[in-house]
């Protein structure tokens, strides 16, 4: 396959402040194959967005899903919950909902979740540092939680005239 056909058919990634960014999204309860191949357009969207995870609201979709790639790695995160968290870390992080914008963030250093794969098979995943910042960063755009929503508002304004002015693009 050649790079052009790979960008080709690619889920267009919505941009803040689409407004199902902050809707939350329900629960997946049917297992079938359009599931499985809208998760693989998902993979494929964060690859080519050069993304470390990717959340169904960020294509549009207001469902429970994500994906996460980390050191090879990947994640499939249907209806995610949080069991047990642990510790805190402080970092930086972006958002392919957010071109070009990076905030520092406080989360959990390590997170267990439950989630369910594409044939509704629960599994329990443990992310520490960087993917549990990943699972938390995702898990939150399935219920409108967005990463600028953690910083203050003299921040957030300083953002959203960034965006206006159109000065992102990073990804
Ligand atoms: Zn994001």
């Amino acid at each position: 396959m050649s790079d052009s056909n790979l960008v080709e058919n690619v889920l267009e990634i919505k941009k803040f402040p689409d407004p199902v960014l902050k809707k939350i999204s329900k629960s997946v309860e049917v297992f079938d194959s359009e599931l499985e191949n809208f998760v693989d357009d998902l993979f494929r969207a964060m690859r080519v967005h050069d993304g470390v995870g990717l959340a169904a609201p960020q294509v549009g979709v207001s469902k429970r899903i994500a994906v996460v790639e980390y050191e090879e790695k990947s994640y499939v995160l249907i209806n995610p919950k949080i069991l047990e968290q642990k510790g805190i870390q402080e970092g930086e992080e972006g958002c392919l909902s957010f071109p070009g914008i990076y905030a520092n963030v406080k989360r959990p250093q390590w997170v267990k979740i439950e989630v369910q794969d594409t044939k509704g098979e629960k599994h329990i995943l443990e992310g520490e540092g960087y993917v549990a910042r990943a699972f938390l960063h995702e898990m939150d755009h399935l219920n409108g939680k967005l990463f600028v929503d953690y910083l203050s508002n003299l921040k957030k304004n300083a953002i959203k005239t960034k965006i206006a002015k159109g000065t992102g693009g990073h990804f």
